[in-house]
């Protein structure tokens, strides 16, 4: 597992340090808006703890973590209205190092929703 980097994106925006359009806070977790939205509805779920990947926060994060990010993430589809209650569904990505093309190394899952997705994956 590569070392965290406390400089990362998303480090930044938990101190504070650059704005976000944030969607929900919760004790462990923030939801805030992709700034390059690639669908009508487009959030960023992150733990506040430092994890490189998903695999990184499975493995090492506390079940109080683990728990309240995975309600998070529920919360943030019903709240966008795409939850399967309310809405028409929704994708959930995490990208994970080089083969999985992760530009920002702290896990973070996208939630994108507000029209059908397409095919799950386009190689190039
Ligand atoms: P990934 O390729 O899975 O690491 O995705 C990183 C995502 O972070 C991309 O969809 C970016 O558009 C998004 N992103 C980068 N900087 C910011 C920022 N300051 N606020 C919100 N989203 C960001």
């Amino acid at each position: 597992m590569p070392a965290y980097d406390p400089d990362n994106i998303f480090a930044r925006i938990l101190r504070g340090e650059i704005p976000n359009d944030t969607v929900l806070e919760t004790e462990h977790s923030l939801a805030f808006r992709d700034i390059r939205p690639q669908a009508p509805v487009h959030v960023l779920v992150i733990p506040k703890g430092p994890y490189v990947s998903y695999d990184d926060f499975a493995a090492n994060a506390s079940d109080a973590e683990i728990v309240d990010f995975t309600r998070a993430v529920a919360r943030v589809a019903r709240d966008m209205g795409v939850d399967l209650d309310h809405g028409q569904g929704f994708r959930a990505i995490t990208n994970a190092g080089r083969d999985g093309v992760q530009e920002v190394p702290h896990f973070h899952l996208h939630i994108l929703g507000g029209q059908p997705m397409g095919r799950m994956v386009n190689l190039p």
